[in-house]
């Protein structure tokens, strides 16, 4: 059957690919129900591949929503701390990690966002002092998704829910390369290229970019010290993984204050449940000082009330338009995929990891270098078929890096 050997093919490319597990380590790995025929499949290829042990970590989404309704106020307000240590634990012991996510859109809809809000903050705090495994490389790690029927009746929302899931299933497929018959070869080519990209632009350490396309005519300068990512990463021990699957994306940290111009988003901007669409800013001194929308003007308005540091830019990415994910021809509502579909921003905090000798920096160092700070991190789309993009040196010498939405070289 073909969906069995595509699912099959799935599996081999997160153990092989994202979380490329060595014979001798462990697997944690964490699923919901929908996730449960991707996550038995992992199972297998992480055993073949010579796991001593898969710690499975079930996450229901019914329960999650019994202890919000249900749960006394106390409940919001700690976190077992017997969870993190033993996560620690496992870290220290070899264990890598994947997450299967199979997300409802709108799952908590019904839900007091102050409650949600205080349980995010609680759980947050409580993970912080075991993060640095995985952000450091210690641990290997990889997200992927598979379908939900939620999630399929957002994306299509005219269909039969079993056709729906089907057309995902298939749109994901093609998103994440598994529809070709090698996809861990794919991977290998793709990430070449990825590597490709990023080491031209950390070499070049161009000083801006300037955008132009219709609606747009945008100066981005690069954040000081500024580090081009994009593909595979290098774990401690040396074998590199894949934290996103899909990516496409190269990206690195604007000036959060030497941002000019006027900007147009491409496609429009799923937000908490809420669509924004046909929206664009104005930015000054990089401040959004004017912006508009033809839907959603108030969910926009909000974003960029959140904190000072929402009405900057903290991202900028370049995927060509010609992409697996932008082939597909549809909007995913979801970042893992959509973020990965087209050139895009983001408005409010930067990554301190796309900054030379950033996970070292102070907070205070990095926004005096240009990385901008703030609650928030909204990826908007900015790619397409009419987008150019022109590079200068600091000699002032121009390298014309997109046309026509896509790699100029
Ligand atoms: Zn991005
Ligand atoms: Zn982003």
């Amino acid at each position: 059957m073909k969906f069995e050997r595509e699912l099959e093919k799935y599996a081999e490319l997160v153990i092989k690919t994202g979380v490329n597990l060595k014979a001798g380590e462990a697997l944690i790995l964490g699923g919901n129900e929908a996730a449960l025929p991707l996550c038995r499949k992992i199972v297998e290829k992480a055993y073949a591949a010579g796991a001593k042990h898969v710690e499975f970590q079930y996450s229901d989404d019914q329960m999650a929503i019994a202890r919000y309704e249900h749960g006394h106020d106390f409940v919001f307000e700690s976190f077992p701390q017997w969870k993190i240590e033993a996560m620690e634990a496992m870290y220290k012991d070899n264990y890598h990690q994947v997450f299967v996510s199979a997300p409802d859109p709108e799952l908590l809809k019904d839900i007091d966002g102050e409650l949600i809000a205080k349980a995010q903050k609680t759980a947050s705090q409580a993970v912080a002092p075991i993060m640095h495994y995985r952000m450091t490389g210690h641990t290997k790690w990889s997200i992927v998704a598979v379908p939900s029927e939620a999630w399929a009746k957002s994306v299509f929302p005219e269909l039969p829910l079993e056709e729906a899931i089907d057309q995902l299933w298939v749109k994901i497929f093609e998103a994440t390369r598994v529809d070709q018959d090698n996809p861990v070869e794919a991977w290998e080519e793709h990430d070449k290229s990825l590597k490709k990209y990023k080491d031209y632009f950390n070499e070049k350490d161009f000083e801006k970019l300037v955008y132009k396309a219709p609606g747009t005519d945008l100066e981005v300068y690069l954040a000081d010290g500024h580090h081009w990512m994009g593909g595979s990463k290098a774990s401690q021990a040396g074998p590199k993984f894949v934290a996103n699957i899909p990516t496409e994306e190269v990206f690195t940290t604007p000036h959060c204050l030497k941002v000019n111009g006027t900007l147009k988003a491409t496609k429009p901007l799923s937000l908490n449940g809420k669509l924004i669409d046909n929206f664009g800013f104005t930015f000054k001194d990089g401040q959004v000082v004017d912006f508009y929308a033809e839907k959603g003007y108030d969910v926009l308005e909000k974003l960029l009330a959140n904190d000072e540091g929402a009405k900057y830019l903290g991202e900028v990415a370049l995927v060509p338009d010609d992409s697996p994910i932008s082939n597909t021809g549809i909007l995913f509502n979801n970042t893992l995929f959509d973020e990965n579909a087209s050139c895009h921003f983001a408005l409010g905090r930067a990554y301190s990891y796309a900054m030379n000798g950033g996970d070292k920096a102070s907070q205070e160092e990095l926004t005096q270098r240009g990385a901008n700070f703030s609650l928030i991190h909204v990826d908007f789309m900015v790619g397409g078929p009419e987008l150019e993009i022109t590079a200068y040196e600091k000699d002032g010498t121009e390298v014309k890096i997109f046309e026509k939405g896509n790699w100029a070289f």
